[in-house]
């Protein structure tokens, strides 16, 4: 076992929208620089367990804990500037603006003289700026390549793939330390959903700490250390990928008896 406290801790959470619980007094832990998947039937509560951690959704109960820090009651910026950076289950980019832009935007919490600066051509605002385009190509370049041929085209242009790789790369241009993904591969074909999962495990070897909500066993079996399954808004079982998929009460969740 992982002496290290865990880098997320949530402790009996519970979220109710008026009369529904969406969450009843679930909690898990995300040790450091592991990779946690949450799978669950559609309307299971977890993109409410993510909404949660960053500020969406106001909890009525429970804790959320981030390198020793509390969460709740943190806004969404400030979960951000915590060290806490997420995609969304349905794509949030600009879609007026380019890949590099897009990408740029999610690097602003770290850019000390900020956008101002940047219209007033200050000189060292612009190596600044210099060297935030660089840090961006870096990024891109994680991908392969699939975005860096491609950042100065538009995000709307893009295969729905690479939009979510747009995606993945904003979040990461916070340098945050958790990393949560609402479904990174949906919309994916099974080569491109293994290729995302393989750069996601190179991001962990780096130690980044990932949180993720995947639907694709074969993609959860390669990625996590550790997997959650929610049903009806209960942690029903926990545990590694191949012990979960053999648990009976997993299997019927999803056959769905
Ligand atoms: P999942 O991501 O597992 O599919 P969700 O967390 O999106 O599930 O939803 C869990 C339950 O909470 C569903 O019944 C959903 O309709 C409900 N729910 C989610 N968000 C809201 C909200 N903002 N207001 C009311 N009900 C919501
Ligand atoms: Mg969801």
């Amino acid at each position: 076992a992982d002496a290290r406290p865990a880098a997320l801790e949530i402790r009996d959470l519970t979220v109710k929208f008026g009369g529904l619980t969406a969450l009843k007094s679930v909690s898990l832990d995300v040790p450091p620089s592991s990779i946690v998947a949450v799978i669950g039937p559609n309307g299971s509560g977890k993109s409410t367990l993510f909404n949660s951690i960053t500020g969406l959704v106001k909890p009525s109960a429970g804790v959320v804990r981030f390198a020793g820090r509390d969460l709740l009651g943190l806004r969404p910026d400030q979960v951000l500037r915590a060290g806490v950076a997420r995609t969304f289950q349905n794509i949030r980019l600009f879609p007026n603006l380019t890949v590099m832009e897009n990408v740029l935007i999610g690097q602003h919490t770290h850019l000390s003289a900020g956008a101002a600066g940047a219209v007033l051509g200050l000189p060292r605002v612009r190596a600044e700026e210099r060297e935030a385009r660089e840090f961006v190509l870096e990024l891109l370049a994680m991908f392969g390549n699939r975005l860096v041929p491609r950042i100065d085209q538009g995000v709307a242009q893009l295969s729905y793939a690479n939009r979510r790789r747009v995606e993945i790369a904003r979040a990461l241009a916070s340098r945050p330390r958790l990393l949560m993904l609402d479904e990174p591969t949906a919309g994916m074909n099974p080569a491109e959903s293994i290729e995302l999962a393989e750069q996601i495990a190179a991001f962990r070897d780096f130690g980044l700490t990932v949180l993720l909500v995947e639907h694709k066993l074969d993609v959860v079996t390669r990625l996590a250390d550790n997997v959650i399954v929610l049903n009806h808004g209960e942690k029903l079982a926990e545990g590694r990928a191949d012990e979960v998929r053999r648990n009976e009460a997993v299997i019927e969740a999803y056959i769905g008896r």
